[in-house]
């Protein structure tokens, strides 16, 4: 290495910057990670549920390690009305097959930096990353507190809003409509109470995600997971519908965690954290360009993120992408060759990979989320249908039949067609 070089600039130690950073770090490579905040993970919001696989091939076992909040063992999904809610759940041993934790970015991103940290990697918090070197159309350093540091590659891992990406023209703006903005709680509640009123054994926890009134008519959802001694719930909703529902943001959650089905589990508790952040909305037509000469973009920044409305994914997506951004670092290391054509071999990987799989499954997920029915009918629908069912007041009992149609005839059968095909064709 050059003395004045460093082999890899990471911007952004998130998961992706992170993950990249411990691998290339264990090959011999020189390479720094320049975060904006204070601390490692600091910036960063989750709901958070983190599917285990990913990060699984990359350091086996990590959950003995890795401050982990629980490993998800019941799933719950509620349409909630003003004041009603139906709920399904699934609880099984089988999920801890292919197990998913709650995490705290905070804890856990601190944990990868310091894996990362142990085998060699450097990194720099607090400090901004303003610009980056380009020569003759070469990127080769970053700017980052008036300091210009020398690189033979650069990985974009600056998250959702990558300034950097779109100061190269590698991003577009973000559009209202494909960015969502999620405010998180975290509510502290004593390990025993988490237990007890999510009836949980130790170390194991729930997800519970929720569709209708608590965003008042917004495209998005709510979502709780139970950390150890603590509860996350939040709203996710779209940019663009914002003061379209007279609700604002931190109000919903507010009304999610006042709803008679949610207010049981968080009495009490109390108000430890308050987060919010952008969340990417757009899905395969959001991804940005993903590499030229001497960079390469990965995790959130390159746009790997895949929102159902009331759950999403992406910090797998990180994961893999800043595991292949190294591969290709790495052979591009080898070669000693950065230019384009050598770091094309990072789309390909992502071409083969569960990412842009994934992606391009869901591609039409996006457009389907815009069907306001969802948010709006649907749980009315249902909530209807049930208490129907369940109502007995004396008066002459409908059959079972007629009461469905009823329910249905709100949506009309030519829209319930319309969006199951859809819904089919978007999963
Ligand atoms: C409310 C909410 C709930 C979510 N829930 C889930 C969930 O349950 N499961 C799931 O899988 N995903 C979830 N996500 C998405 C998930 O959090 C992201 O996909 C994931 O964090 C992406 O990781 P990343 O490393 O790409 O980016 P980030 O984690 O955003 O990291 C980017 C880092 O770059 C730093 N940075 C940015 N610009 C600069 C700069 N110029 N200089 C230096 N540093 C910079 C930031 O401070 C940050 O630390 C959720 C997101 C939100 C907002």
């Amino acid at each position: 290495m050059d003395e004045e070089k460093i082999d890899v600039i990471i911007v952004g130690g998130g998961l992706a910057g992170f993950v990249a950073a411990y691998l290339l770090a264990k090959e011999g490579l020189d390479v720094m990670v320049i975060e904006r905040g204070n601390t490692c993970g600091s910036k960063n919001v989750t709901g958070g549920r983190l599917y285990g696989h990913s990060l699984e091939r990359i350091i086996p076992r990590f959950a003995e390690e890795a401050p982990v909040e629980r490993m998800i063992t019941k799933e719950r999904i509620s349409f909630l009305t003003e004041s009603g809610a139906s709920t399904m759940e699934y609880a099984s041993e089988q999920l801890k097959e292919f197990p998913s934790y709650s995490v705290q970015r905070a804890k856990f991103d601190r944990w990868l930096a310091e894996k990362a940290e142990q085998e060699g990697a450097m990194y720099i918090c607090g400090i901004r990353v303003d610009d980056l070197l380009v020569r003759d159309g070469k990127v080769c350093g970053v700017v980052a507190a008036g300091d210009e540091i020398e690189a033979d590659a650069v990985l974009l891992a600056d998250g959702v809003n990558s300034l950097l990406a779109q100061k190269l023209g590698m991003k577009r703006e973000l559009h209202p409509a494909q960015v969502g903005v999620g405010v998180k709680e975290v509510i502290r509640l004593g390990e025993k109470t988490v237990c007890d009123r999510f009836a949980l054994n130790p170390g194991e926890g729930a997800a519970w995600l929720f569709v209708g009134d608590c965003t008042g008519g917004n495209l998005g959802g709510g979502f709780l997971y139970t950390y150890q001694d603590s509860v996350s719930l939040g709203i996710v909703t779209t940019v663009g519908d914002i003061g379209r529902s007279k609700l604002s943001v931190p109000e919903m959650v507010d009304r999610l965690k006042e709803h008679p089905a949610v207010r049981p589990y968080v009495a009490g508790g109390e108000l430890i954290e308050y987060s919010a952040h952008l969340v990417s909305e757009g899905g395969l037509k959001s991804i940005s360009e993903l590499y030229r000469d001497g960079v390469l973009v990965a995790g959130d920044a390159a746009g790997f993120v895949i929102n159902f409305g009331f759950t999403m994914r992406g910090m797998d997506y990180a994961i893999e992408s800043g595991k292949l951004a190294a591969e290709t670092l790495l052979a591009a290391y080898e070669k000693g060759d950065y230019s384009a054509e050598t770091l094309s071999r990072y789309k390909q990987a992502l071409d083969r990979s569960f990412v842009m799989r994934d992606l391009k499954q869901f591609a039409r997920m996006p457009s389907f989320m815009e069907n306001r029915r969802i948010f709006e009918t649907y749980p009315d629908t249902v909530d209807n249908f049930l208490r129907g069912l369940f109502t007995v007041d004396g008066s002459a009992p409908k059959r079972l039949a007629f009461k469905g149609i009823d329910a249905l005839k709100e949506i009309g059968l030519v829209n319930l067609a319309f969006d199951g095909l859809k819904g089919l064709g978007a999963m």
